[in-house]
């Protein structure tokens, strides 16, 4: 399928909700595109064929929708599956990095012990709007030690500058999206 073609079909299965979670937000809703068959193979198959281009041997995903394109991918590709999960919910070591929200601040952890010396990591989510998300996991793969690859993410709010706040982050990473 060529990039136009998977744009298209992932484009015509992401549903647009006004004023979700709370006034003057577009949600971009990707339960539709999950619930399709063939366009979640799609997305998938193209996920797991830039980690194999990209040289990752272990895919990130972002909780909670990171997970749901991350994990998929990373079985199709044959590699490991690691998550970045908000504040509290993994056990042992973990590293934290906190970043702002519009009220109020996150924070994401990832085990300390989640990579060997060496991997190569590609980064997944679906929504980069402001990119606070983004770049506080690609501080956290930086602290592992892994190096980062890449980050792909099915759609980029464009308007929001995420591209731009995520360049001082990405160490010459490509960041595409599909
Ligand atoms: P940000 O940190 O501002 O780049 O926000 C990215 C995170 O928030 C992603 O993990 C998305 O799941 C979620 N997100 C932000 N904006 C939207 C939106 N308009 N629709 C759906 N999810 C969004």
């Amino acid at each position: 399928m060529t990039d136009t073609a998977l744009a298209e079909l992932l484009s015509s299965r992401i549903r647009d909700v006004p004023d979700y979670p709370k006034p003057g937000v577009l949600f971009k809703d990707i339960a539709p595109l999950l619930a399709d068959a063939e366009a979640f193979a799609a997305l998938t198959t193209a996920l797991a064929g830039r980690a194999g281009e990209l040289g990752a041997t272990k895919v990130v995903g972002l909780e909670a929708r990171g997970f749901v394109l991350a994990a998929p991918a990373a079985f199709a590709a044959g590699l490991g599956f690691v998550p970045i999960r908000k504040k509290g919910k993994l056990p042992g070591e973990v590293f934290e990095q906190s970043y702002d929200l519009e009220y109020g601040s996150a924070t994401l952890e990832v085990q300390c012990d989640a990579f060997e010396p060496g991997e190569k990591v590609l980064v997944v989510d679906d929504v980069l709007a402001t990119g606070g998300t983004i770049a506080a996991s690609l501080d956290l793969v930086r602290r592992t030690g892994a190096q980062l690859v890449g980050v792909v993410v099915l759609m980029e709010l464009g308007l929001l500058g995420g591209r731009d706040r995520l360049s001082t982050h990405l160490d010459g990473a490509p960041l595409e999206t599909l």
